[in-house]
C-alpha cells in the first residue's frame, strides 16, 4: 500500500549541516559518542537532550517512507489511560517537559492549546474525574460553555472534558525542528544512511555497520520505530511488537475553525497551523486493507468531519497509512539492553507525547549511570532479553 510522507526537506539539511559545522567542535571531539539509530521524533528528542551533554551524537537514518510513524502520527500529547496510575504519571511528565521545550527551542512546532473529549458518553464523569485526580486538570464543561469555546461546532455535545494542558505536535515538522536544535548543539544528523547491524565485541557495542561504511560509538540507542526489533534480532534480542495500520486524513487548508483537539466516537481532529486539518476515526487512524477501503474511509471521515463544522467545504488533500510501533503489550520499551554494554533502546506508541520524558530519563541512564527509576517497567528485561 502506498504511503504518503514527507522527507527531510534538502534546504533543512543543508541548514543542519551548517549548524553542525558551526559549532564547538573541539568539544565534540573530546566526548564519548553515540549513535542514535532513527530521526523520527523519539530519535530526535534523544538527539537534542544528548546534545546538550558534553558528547558526540550522530543521528542515522535510512529516510525510506513508509518505515516511518511520526510523520504519520496525530500527533495529539496527551496524558489518559487514568486506570493505570504509573503509565498517566509518565505520560503528564512529559506533557510538562513539552512546555520546557517550547520555551527552549524557537518555533518548535507544538501548541498546548487543550482537547475537548467527549467519547463514551456513559463515563464521561468518571473518566473527567479520575483525569483530573491524577492531575491532567480536565474539568466537565456544559454545552452552552462548549459553544462559547468552540463557535465553529455545528452540534456540541451536551457534556464534554476540557483537558487544557494537552496539546498537539505538528507530526510533519516535529522531528526536523527537534533535529535542526540538536545539530545547533553539534549533533550531526546523517540521512539517507541504513543501519544493517550492530557491531560488537564480546558483548561490548562498537558502533554499528552502515551501508555507507561502520560508524564507531561507545554507545548505540536503537530509535529505528517499527524496525526496532528486527535491528536487536541481530544480536540476539527479542522484542516482539505490533504494526497496525492507521489511516488519517487531511484537508486542504480551511479558514480558522479551532485551536484545540476534538475527539467524540466518530470524529477526531485538530487544525494544523497552515489551516489544513488532520482527520481519523480515532486518533491512531483506521485500519485499511485495500486502496478501496482507503477512499471509502477517506470519504466518510470527510463527511463526517464537513457535518461537525456545520458543512463548511473539506477538500481531500492526501491520507497517510502509517504503521504504528507498538512492542507487544502495549508500553514503551525503553532502557538498557541486558547482556550487551552500551546498547540502549527506545521505541513506542505514543511516542509523540512520551518522547521528552523518554529523553531526559535515557540522559540520566546513559551519562549519570541512573537507575532506570520511572522507566523500569518499561525495560528489555520484560521480553526476556539478557
Ligand atoms: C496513525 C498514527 C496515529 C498516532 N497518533 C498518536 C498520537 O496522537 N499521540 C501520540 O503520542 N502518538 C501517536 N502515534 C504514535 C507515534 O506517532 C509513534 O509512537 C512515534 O511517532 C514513534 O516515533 P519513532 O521515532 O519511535 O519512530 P518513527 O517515526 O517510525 O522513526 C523511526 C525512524 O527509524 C528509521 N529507521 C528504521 N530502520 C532503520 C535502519 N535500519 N537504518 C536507519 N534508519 C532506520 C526510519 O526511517 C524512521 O525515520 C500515532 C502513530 C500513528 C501511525
Amino acid at each position: 500500500m502506498q504511503v504518503s510522507s514527507s522527507e527531510i526537506p534538502s534546504i533543512t539539511l543543508a541548514f543542519i549541516d551548517w549548524r553542525r559545522q558551526n559549532a564547538d567542535m573541539s568539544r565534540i571531539l573530546s566526548s564519548p559518542r553515540i549513535a542514535i539509530i532513527g530521526a523520527g521524533i523519539i530519535g530526535a528528542a534523544l538527539a537534542y537532550a544528548f546534545a546538550k551533554r558534553d558528547v558526540s551524537v550522530t543521528v542515522l537514518d535510512e529516510g525510506v517512507p513508509g518505515n516511518r510513524a511520526t510523520w504519520g502520527s496525530f500527533g495529539w500529547i496527551n496524558a489518559h489511560r487514568p486506570e493505570d496510575a504509573e503509565y498517566f504519571a509518565l505520560r503528564l511528565d512529559s506533557m510538562r517537559l513539552w512546555q520546557g521545550l517550547i520555551e527552549e527551542i524557537d518555533g518548535l512546532p507544538v501548541r498546548l492549546g487543550g482537547a475537548l473529549n467527549w467519547e463514551g458518553a456513559e463515563r464521561i464523569e468518571t473518566v473527567a474525574k479520575a483525569l483530573d485526580e491524577g492531575g491532567n486538570t480536565a474539568r466537565l464543561v456544559s454545552r452552552a460553555r462548549i459553544r462559547e469555546m468552540e463557535p465553529a461546532l455545528a452540534t456540541p455535545p451536551e457534556v464534554a472534558i476540557d483537558a487544557p494542558l494537552e496539546g498537539v505536535a505538528d507530526p510533519d515538522r516535529i522531528a526536523e525542528a527537534l533535529l535542526i536544535a540538536a545539530a545547533a548543539l553539534g549533533a550531526e544528523v546523517r540521512t539517507g544512511v541504513r543501519v544493517t547491524g550492530i557491531a560488537e565485541t564480546n558483548d561490548r557495542v562498537r558502533g554499528v555497520e552502515t551501508a555507507a561504511g561502520p560508524v564507531d560509538a561507545e554507545c548505540v540507542v536503537v530509535a529505528a520505530g517499527k524496525a526496532t526489533s528486527g535491528i536487536l534480532a541481530g544480536v540476539g534480542v527479542p522484542l516482539p511488537m505490533k504494526a497496525p495500520l492507521g489511516l488519517l486524513v487531511r484537508t486542504a487548508p480551511v479558514p480558522r475553525l479551532s485551536q484545540r483537539i476534538f475527539t467524540s466516537d466518530e470524529l477526531h481532529v485538530w487544525q494544523m497551523d497552515d489551516g489544513r486539518l488532520i482527520l481519523g476515526e480515532d486518533f491512531g487512524g483506521s485500519p485499511v486493507a485495500s486502496d478501496a477501503e482507503r477512499a471509502e474511509t477517506e470519504r466518510r471521515v470527510l463527511e463526517r468531519a464537513r457535518a461537525a463544522f456545520g458543512g463548511v467545504t473539506l477538500a481531500l488533500d492526501g491520507s497517510t497509512v502509517t504503521a504504528r510501533p507498538i512492542p507487544e503489550d502495549g508500553y514503551p520499551a525503553v532502557g538498557r539492553v541486558p547482556g550487551m554494554d552500551g546498547l540502549f533502546v527506545a521505541t513506542m506508541h505514543s511516542g509523540v507525547t512520551l518522547a521528552p520524558v523518554m529523553a531526559r530519563e535515557l540522559s540520566m541512564m546513559i551519562f549519570d549511570d541512573a537507575e532506570a527509576g520511572m522507566l523500569a517497567r518499561y525495560g528489555m528485561e520484560r521480553f526476556g532479553a539478557g
